[in-house]
């Protein structure tokens, strides 16, 4: 046995972190469910081959690791993961490791973690797509501290380094942790896609910009406070020619999103948890929409609904992407703060922050702000933390400017105007709840509090009928 890791299913995630692994210096031995594949990856691993050790059976690949064993599972999340547990069962010993690092349902994590598994466990979420799984990405754990400590010098040595040299790797919390975390970022993922998506339409129908001068705008703002690896892909897939056709990229591709289901676990979840993530909810919402082109196709045939011209500069537009941003991220922590005491996982939000600094797909400069805001106070909503308070001031009226003139001219913006919607109930005191309760008061004597004391907490209905 030369290996200390062992990793299986060589597909896009796993092939590209066996290499990193590799490359680090750490013996890695594989196994893929296809065995030409192995063959393939190793036949073309270059330098790293000699710490790249092909095997062709589930049990070869166990004696190829020194004892105690850590396997990381890389196949797609649900059954096969079920169905790799099982065939490694019989072969592992009470001490072994089983990573699994593909995007579980938190929800299946538990499950595996509570049910009795013959050797130990973690659920692992990896970020930052195909990349980052070969140069860095951002890697959140999840499992007993033990179990991560044995395994987190390769886990840190693989990940991301934010700019200060912090390694993009951490323990979440006990067992599905990780995989939650992971997916509340895939969910932020969606919602900070779908802002900028909105940005570029208001861009294109709105202020009738071409692509090119589009991608400008989007350079300009990745060296602002927006810079993220989101905006830079932006401005880089506006910049993009057709090779076939010459026009601009985006130009020629058909506006219907795919999802992998991450974005929509994160509003199901959300909706368990009783926490408000509307600018998440609202992208993961715009997919769906998205996804039913006969529909919209229909729909603009009746309806006509071209949206219009609107009086913005590009300058309202990052005020708004700034805006939305700091309050989807608000949402998405407080989210997570809710899981944390829901599930008694003492998630730590400033780690959280740190960890999606570098590597993963959200990576961007104010996730340094966030991370100092929530070690500051991480009871605190992110809102009201004066540096992101102060910021939003500064970016409201821009924000307000976009959707109220975007909305007027008929141009569909539901993540901004729904961050919008939510920041506004979170800054009224006296909201109109009161009507509700009075509502389910007088159908179902639901009953509710008075704001002057008076022990009445019913209302005359009956003599109002
Ligand atoms: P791929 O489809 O590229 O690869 C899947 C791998 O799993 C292949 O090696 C395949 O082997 C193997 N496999 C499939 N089914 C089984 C099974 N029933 N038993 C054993 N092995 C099986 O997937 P990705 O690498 O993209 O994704 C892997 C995981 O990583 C998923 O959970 C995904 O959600 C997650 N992930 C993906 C990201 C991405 O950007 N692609 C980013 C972050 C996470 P075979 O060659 O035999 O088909």
């Amino acid at each position: 046995a030369q290996a200390e890791i062992g990793l299986i299913g060589l597909g896009t995630m796993g092939a590209a972190l066996a290499l990193n692994i590799a490359e680090k210096g750490f013996p890695i031995a594989v196994w893929n469910r296809t065995t030409e594949v192995t063959h393939r990856f190793a036949a073309q691993a270059g330098d790293l081959a000699p710490r790249v050790i092909p095997t062709d059976s589930l049990r070869a690949l166990v004696q190829a690791i020194t004892p105690p064993r850590a396997i990381i599972l890389m196949v797609p999340a649900g059954q096969a993961v079920d169905d790799q547990l099982q065939a490694l069962a019989p072969l592992l010993d009470a001490d072994d490791l089983v990573i699994d690092a593909g995007n579980a349902d938190f929800h299946d994590t538990n499950r595996r973690a509570a049910a009795g598994l013959p050797f130990r466990f973690l659920g692992m979420g990896v970020s930052g797509g195909e990349e980052g799984a070969r140069h860095g990405p951002a890697i959140m754990g999840g499992g007993d501290a033990a179990d991560w400590d044995r395994v987190a010098h390769v886990m840190t040595a693989i990940s991301a380094k934010a700019d200060d040299g912090t390694p993009c790797a951490a323990r979440m919390g006990d067992a599905g942790a990780g995989h939650f975390v992971k997916m509340v970022h895939n969910g932020i993922e969606y919602a900070d896609m779908q802002m900028i998506a909105e940005a570029y339409g208001l861009m294109r129908d709105g202020l009738t910009l071409e692509a090119p001068a589009i991608s400008d705008i989007f350079a300009d703002w990745n060296r602002g406070t927006l810079s993220s690896y989101l905006i830079e892909i932006s401005a880089k897939v506006t910049a993009a020619r057709d090779p076939h056709t010459g026009a601009a990229m985006p130009d020629v591709i058909l506006d219907r999103a795919g999802q992998k289901g991450t974005g929509r676990w994160t509003a199901i979840e959300a909706q368990h948890l009783s926490a408000p993530i509307p600018v998440i909810e609202a992208a993961v919402m715009a997919r769906n929409v998205s996804a039913r082109l006969d529909e919209r196709q229909a729909g603009q045939a009746r309806f006509g609904a071209a949206p219009g011209a609107v009086d913005l500069t590009p300058d309202d537009l990052e005020q708004a992407l700034i805006a939305g941003k700091i309050l989807c991220y608000a949402q998405g922590f407080t989210m997570i703060a809710g899981a944390s005491e829901r599930f008694g996982w003492t998630l730590d939000l400033p780690e959280i922050a740190r960890v999606w600094r570098a590597g993963c797909i959200i990576r961007s400069t104010m996730l340094n702000d966030m991370a100092d805001a929530l070690a500051d106070d991480p009871a605190r909503n992110l809102i009201m933390a004066p540096f992101f308070a102060d910021l939003i001031e500064g970016a409201l009226p821009g924000l307000r400017r976009v959707v109220s003139q975007g909305i007027a001219a008929g141009h569909a913006l539901p993540a901004l105007a729904s961050g919008l919607m939510w920041f506004d109930m979170m800054r009224t005191a006296r909201g109109t709840a009161n009507m509700i309760q009075a509502q389910r008061d007088f159908f179902g004597a639901h009953g509710f509090q008075r704001l002057d004391g008076i022990d009445d907490p019913h209302g005359p209905w009956g003599s109002a009928t």
